[in-house]
């Protein structure tokens, strides 16, 4: 069932899984799942599978680049030896012409993220992250990180946060994904507007139109498995889509986001299970 969601558990599944997407005229992204280690070899191993799936890319021409996650990098252990892998896989990114994207987690890494993401960054334009609008923080964090020229990708943020740290209603998520949409559009770096809303794809496409801004300037990217109908439509209008496929052993904490962000899927699930 999670298969819905993952592309399967050996890079060869995502590789294949990347080149129906390129054949379909989206771009992609690779995430080789994995979260929260709690040794410096599992790190390691997490750096290895990143440093491959670069080069796998590069040979089979794809196109696609890649996403990450600090803890699986072994930010929980230690910032500085998290650090120090992060410039590794960064490096193979820019050797292969390619970008690392460091996916967002739970507001306790927010501040860490933001500022390892700002120190490599300064070394190498190879890498870019990610803010969720439903944190009060994130207008704060976009004006931060445009000063870097940091690409960033837009999405509303899938943990459970607190009222003290995040909007609790979907209505103030939303004013607040326009509102930062509007600022990330235009302001001459390529960004991603990740989302399966139509009502934030409809406010992107027209402040891309108020401001003249060219459908090659920025990117939909949305999730494998969600709203297919939806990816191929922006594409044959001329948008730019790119596809977050997850794949590895480790994927049960992504499927339960997946399940928990909307309740139909439960459902789904629960049928499934019976039959
Ligand atoms: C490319 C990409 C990368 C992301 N990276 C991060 C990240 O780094 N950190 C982070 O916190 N979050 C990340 N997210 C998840 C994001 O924060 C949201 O939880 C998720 O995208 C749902 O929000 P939505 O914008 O689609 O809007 P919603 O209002 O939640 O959903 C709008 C519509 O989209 C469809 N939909 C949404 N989610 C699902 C689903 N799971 N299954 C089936 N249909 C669905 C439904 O039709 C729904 O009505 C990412 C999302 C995308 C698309």
């Amino acid at each position: 069932m999670a298969r819905r969601f993952v592309a399967g558990e050996g890079l060869d599944e995502a590789l294949g899984a990347a080149r129906v997407c390129n054949d379909h005229g989206m771009l992609v992204s690779l995430d080789y799942l994995g979260e929260n280690v709690a040794s410096t070899a599992d790190a390691q191993h997490a750096r290895d599978a990143y440093l491959e799936v670069f080069e796998k890319i590069a040979e089979q021409r794809l196109h696609a680049n890649v996403s990450c996650k600090l803890t699986a990098l072994g930010m929980d252990l230690s910032t500085e030896f998290c650090e120090g892998l992060v410039h590794s896989i960064v490096e193979r990114a820019a050797a292969t012409d390619n970008f690392l994207r460091v996916d967002m987690e739970g507001s306790a890494y927010t501040e860490r993220t933001i500022e390892l993401v700002k120190r490599v960054r300064s070394q190498s334009p190879a890498i870019g992250t990610v803010i969720q609008a439903y944190l009060y923080r994130s207008e704060q964090d976009v004006q931060d990180l445009l000063a870097y020229g940091c690409r960033i990708r837009l999405c509303k943020g899938a943990y459970k946060e607190s009222a003290d740290v995040a909007f609790e209603k979907k209505a103030d998520v939303d004013a607040n994904y326009v509102r930062l949409m509007q600022l990330l559009l235009p302001s001459g770096f390529y960004h991603g507007i990740a989302t399966h809303d139509p009502r934030m794809i409809g406010a992107t496409i027209r402040c891309a139109a108020e401001n003249k801004i060219s459908k090659d300037d920025f990117e939909f990217q949305m999730l494998y498995g969600v709203r297919v109908d939806l990816q191929r439509r922006l594409v044959r209008d001329g948008y730019r889509v790119r596809v977050y496929i997850p794949y590895g052993n480790d994927w049960f904490p992504y499927f339960m986001r997946r399940l928990a962000e909307r309740p139909a899927n439960v459902g789904f699930f629960i049928r499934n299970f019976f039959r």
